[in-house]
């Protein structure tokens, strides 16, 4: 059995809950996870009122009739640093409106509405209207292609694409005629009186003409909502199925993960292209009845903190790709800006390294709070939460109402079970596949078009996640590595993530990826690709010191053997290291799907 190493294990972050600006949600952990249960959390939300469940209500109209109804749901910050805003009530009234329009174009219950856009007040209209009209969400990363755009409607058989009038032009004209099932492209923007480009409809016409009262249609908990394609890190991306149920848990984990209160002003940077964007961009806010930022330009450190400070925004939840980048940027850029209405930070998407959560306390003055989940599981699972000690490096605990464990293959690589459960077969800090035990709300009910692979994520009452992790004696779940990425060598199992984050450390290094390489001796040796921080330039000299500084703290059996400079490491879209791509191109083998890779900075 293959023991966590111990290595990535910085000191830990202690709570002093009474200094903390507010008191958090959760400050009993084990008393929390005692008392909680998804039923009590479903109570705590309205449903709808002749009964079933439906996420835009939650969301929106039950918020918009009460005290909450002036108060800005979304506030959007345009490129050129304009702001401006939806009310709850403008919210409701214009997805009323968009689920007039669906009607009156006969989509119904169950039929797919894809779009195509940037974070633009649209988005969020069509996303939440199409809720309302029981018909299911499918937003598209707006960057995409046709090519991805195509598999991604012809999988999901969209009935309908709202986009803009140049993506139309641009990505949908020459892929239309493989697109059977699309019938009505709604454009939201170009003026009345200019020629709506063939076989497209003009949104703002609909919508003005489209009767305001809707009555939202009915839709219980295991209705399908919406669908998500994963981020396409390890392969072809998958579409995962998510039903409106999913909304309690996304009201347990803004509670207690990101702790929303009702005074907070909430960032989450991620488009809703992706899942966070969604779940934590749009939805889990929204039930909060909080006021959350859109911001419609790309990244850049200084527009980033400006918002931070403009917006007075309290909790903040980002990706480490975002953050490494900020780091840098260069401390100096955070004094600049007063950001002292921020009160709590959290990432997800990718490992966090313990150098990320140490320059949090440094320099935004609290640590970063890490959390995991995926595409599948619709929501946050295992976290950092605001009144509990931080391990960095550490993914921290499950979220109340979900148990996670650690699960052995055998050599054929099927669970090793104990009786009927193959989470009871290991012991505190070994390394194997994290699992979740079936039964949270927002878990994905299917793979769009691949049953069989998602009854292969299933044995005995637990999910397998696919990621490999190790959960130390107190219960903190440390991720390791994607099972695809963990390096075999000499015997060891080595998890890039535990490397990466060590070269971190060097002052010299700004970003890092490790590979396996095919080793005659060893099996496969760990190869590193880094990125340098502003100031260093790439030598041989450098190479051996940063090796020789690898060795030290891990061991010449786990440090790099061979590292290599680069500019910009391959991600995804959603700005994940794609190790799979560094390694084909490594080895000169097929890349595989790159529908999803980022074109380099
Ligand atoms: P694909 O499944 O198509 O290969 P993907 O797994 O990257 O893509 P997502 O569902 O967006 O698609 O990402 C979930 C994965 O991201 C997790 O399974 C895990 O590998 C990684 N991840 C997310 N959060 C964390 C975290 N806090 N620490 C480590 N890894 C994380
Ligand atoms: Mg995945």
């Amino acid at each position: 059995m293959t023991k966590l190493s111990g290595s990535v294990r910085w000191p830990t972050i202690h709570k002093d809950v009474g200094a903390l600006k507010v008191m958090p949600n959760l400050v009993d952990y084990e008393a929390t996870c005692t008392s909680f249960t998804w039923e009590s959390e479903r109570r705590s939300l309205s449903g709808l009122p002749g009964g079933g469940i439906n996420i835009a209500y939650e969301a929106v109209d039950r918020h918009a009739t009460g005290p909450l109804a002036a108060k800005d749901a979304l506030r959007f910050v345009h490129a050129d640093g304009a702001v401006d805003a939806l009310t709850y009530m403008e919210l409701a009234e214009r997805t009323d409106r968009f689920a007039s329009v669906l009607r009156d174009l006969r989509v119904g219950r169950g039929e797919r509405v894809f779009s195509l856009l940037g974070r633009r007040a649209e988005l969020y209209v069509a996303a939440l209207g199409t809720l309302k009209n029981a018909s299911v969400f499918c937003p598209l990363f707006s960057a995409f292609g046709p090519e991805p755009v195509r598999q991604r409607i012809q999988l999901g058989s969209a009935r309908v694409l709202v986009t803009t009038r140049a993506f139309y032009l641009k990505k949908i004209v020459s892929i239309r005629d493989d697109l059977p099932t699309l019938e009505h492209v709604l454009l939201v923007d170009g003026d009345d009186d200019q020629p709506q480009p063939e076989g497209t409809l003009h949104l703002p016409a609909l919508m003005r003409s489209a009767p305001l009262a809707a009555p939202i249609a009915r839709t219980d908990g295991d209705d399908m909502a919406l669908l998500h394609f994963t981020s396409g890190t390890t392969g072809l991306p998958k579409g995962a199925i998510h039903v409106h149920d999913a909304v309690v848990a996304h009201s347990a984990t803004g509670r207690f993960a990101l702790d929303l209160h009702p005074d907070d002003v909430y960032w989450c940077t991620a488009d809703p292209g992706w899942v966070t964007g969604m779940s934590y961009g749009v939805i889990a806010p929204l039930v909060h009845g909080v006021t959350a930022i859109v911001d419609e330009d790309e990244f850049d450190a200084d527009r980033w903190y400006s918002i931070l400070e403009e917006q007075k925004v309290t909790v903040w939840y980002t990706a480490p790709t975002a953050l490494r980048m900020l780091m840098k940027a260069g401390s100096d850029r955070v004094a600049l800006h007063d950001l002292s209405a921020l009160r709590f930070i959290a990432s997800v998407g990718e490992p966090l390294n313990p150098e990320v959560v140490a320059w949090g306390e440094e320099t935004l003055g609290q640590p970063i709070h890490d959390n995991w989940w995926q595409t599948e599981t619709g929501g946050i699972m295992i976290a950092n939460f605001a009144a509990v000690d931080v391990r960095p490096g550490s993914m921290g605990r499950p979220m109340p109402g979900v148990i996670a464990a650690i699960v052995l293959r055998d050599e054929h690589g099927d669970p090793v079970m104990n009786g009927d459960d193959p989470a009871l077969a290991t012991e505190p800090d070994t390394v194997g596949e994290l699992a979740l035990r079936t039964g949270w709300p927002s878990m994905f009910r299917g793979y769009l078009g691949e049953e069989d692979r998602y009854r292969k994520c299933f044995v005995g009452g637990w999910y397998l996640t696919g990621d490999l992790a190790a959960c130390d004696e107190d219960g903190y779940f440390w991720f390791v590595g994607r099972g695809n990425d963990v390096i075999k060598s000499s015997g060891h199992l080595i998890g890039p993530f535990e490397v990466e984050s060590t070269l971190m450390e060097h002052p010299a290094i700004a970003e890092a990826g490790v590979i396996g390489i095919p080793d005659p001796v060893a099996g496969e040796v760990v190869m590193a690709f880094v990125e340098l921080r502003s100031g260093w330039e790439p030598s041989d000299d450098l190479r051996r010191q940063i090796i020789g500084f690898a060795r030290k703290r891990l061991g010449a059996a786990v440090a790099p053997r061979e590292l290599e400079f680069t500019d910009a490491l391959p991600r995804t879209r959603s700005g994940k290291i794609l190790r799979r791509l560094l390694k084909a191109r490594e080895l000169g083998l097929p890349e595989g799907d790159t529908s999803t890779v980022e074109v380099p900075r």
